[in-house]
C-alpha cells in the first residue's frame, strides 16, 4: 500500500504528511496551482487512499510537482494541531502554515504476508506470526488507516494466549538478530529501484516479468546472506502475486488490466516454488518485451 503524501524533501524514509490534514480540508495542488483531484474522483482529496496516491503519481509522472496546501484549512493552527508534520517541514525550512508542502506517494504498508489462522499460527508447527508480516485477511486490498495497530493488538493477544496454552517447544529456532538486518548496499539499492519502477503504483505484465527476472538473479547471488535473501524472496513473492493477478484492486493497479474482476475477489497464497515458476512463466509469456526493457535499463 502506498501512502499518498510522503513529504518530498529528499529524506529516506520520507516522513509522512498525515491524511488527517486532508480530512481538515487541506487541498492537493500541482505546480500550476490546479486542484487536480477534482477531475480524478468525486470525493477529490478524500477519495480512497489508492486513488489519491495514483492521482498524485500521475501528476508527477507528467512532470508536475504536487503540493499539499494547508494554508487556508489549517493555517496558524498548524504547529499545535500537527506538530510532527510541522517539525519535519521546519527542518527543511518550510513553514506549512505559509507555504504548500511538496508531496509524493511512498511505499507504506505491506498488505499480505505469512499465511496465518485466527490464532496467528503459520503453517510451520510452533511458529506464530503477528502484525505487518502476517496475512490475516483483515485488510483486503486496501488497508484502512489505523487498522494495522488494531490488528497487531487483537492478533497479538490471541497468539500470546495460544502460545501460553501450548507445552514448551522441544527445540528453539536460531533467531537472526536485528543488527544483521538489511542486505548489501548495492543489491538493496538495485532491488528498491526494481520494485519502485516495476512493482510500484502502476504495474503491467512486461514490467513485472522484468522485475521477476531481476529479483531472481539477485536472489541467486545472495545465498550467503540470509537476511538479504529473505528480502529478495519477499520482493519475488510480491511481484509474482502481482503478475498472476490479472486485474486491478485497491493498492494493486495494473495498467494492462484496469478493471476489478469479480473472479479475483479472493486472497492468493504462494510458496517460493510457486513464485519461481510464475517467474519462469512470465519470462516465456513476456519474453521479448521484458528483454527490451532489460536492455533499455542497461542492467
Ligand atoms: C510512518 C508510518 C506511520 C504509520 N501510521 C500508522 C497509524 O497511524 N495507524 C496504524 O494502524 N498503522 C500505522 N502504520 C503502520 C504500523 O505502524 C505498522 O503496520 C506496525 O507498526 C507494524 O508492527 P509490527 O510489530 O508488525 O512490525 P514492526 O513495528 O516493524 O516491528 C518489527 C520488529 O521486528 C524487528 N526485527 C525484524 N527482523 C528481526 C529479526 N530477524 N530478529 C529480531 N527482530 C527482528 C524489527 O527491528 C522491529 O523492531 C504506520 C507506518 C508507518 C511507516
Amino acid at each position: 500500500q502506498f501512502h499518498p503524501t510522503g513529504i518530498d524533501i529528499g529524506r529516506d524514509p520520507a516522513p509522512l504528511a498525515t491524511e488527517a490534514l486532508r480530512g481538515e480540508g487541506a487541498a492537493l495542488i500541482n505546480q500550476r496551482g490546479e486542484r487536480f483531484m477534482l477531475s480524478v474522483h468525486p470525493d477529490a482529496e478524500l477519495a480512497p487512499r489508492d486513488v489519491v496516491a495514483r492521482g498524485i503519481f500521475r501528476e508527477i509522472k507528467a512532470g508536475r510537482r504536487v503540493y499539499l496546501d494547508a494554508r487556508q484549512a489549517v493555517g496558524a493552527r498548524f504547529a499545535d494541531a500537527f506538530p510532527t508534520v510541522f517539525a519535519a517541514c521546519q527542518a527543511v525550512g518550510i513553514n506549512p502554515a505559509l507555504a504548500p508542502i511538496p508531496v509524493a506517494p511512498a511505499a507504506h504498508y505491506h498488505m499480505g504476508g505469512l499465511a496465518t489462522d485466527d490464532l496467528g499460527r503459520t503453517t510451520v508447527n510452533g511458529l506464530w506470526a503477528v502484525g505487518e508480516c502476517a496475512s490475516t485477511g483483515v485488510h483486503g486490498a486496501n488497508r484502512l488507516a489505523s487498522n494495522s495497530l488494531l490488528e497487531a493488538v487483537v492478533f497479538g493477544a490471541r497468539a500470546a494466549a495460544d502460545m501460553d496454552a501450548q507445552s514448551p517447544p522441544e527445540r528453539s529456532i536460531l533467531l537472526l538478530t536485528p543488527p544483521a538486518l538489511g542486505g548489501r548496499g548495492r543489491d538493496m539499492k538495485t532491488m528498491r529501484q526494481v520494485m519502485t519502477r516495476f512493482v510500484g503504483l502502476e504495474r503491467d505484465g512486461v514490467g513485472l516479468a522484468q522485475a521477476l527476472a531481476q529479483i531472481s538473479a539477485l536472489m541467486a547471488g545472495l545465498k550467503a546472506e540470509p537476511m538479504a535473501q529473505n528480502q529478495a524472496m519477499a520482493a519475488l513473492l510480491i511481484a509474482a502475486g502481482a503478475y498472476q493477478r490479472t486485474e486491478s484492486r485497491g493498492g494493486h493497479f495494473r495498467t494492462d488490466y484496469r478493471r476489478t474482476a469479480p473472479d479475483w475477489a479472493h486472497r492468493t497464497f504462494l510458496t517460493l516454488k510457486d513464485a519461481l515458476s510464475i517467474a519462469e512463466r512470465a519470462r516465456a509469456e513476456q519474453g521479448s518485451g521484458a528483454n527490451a526493457l532489460f536492455a533499455a535499463a542497461g542492467t
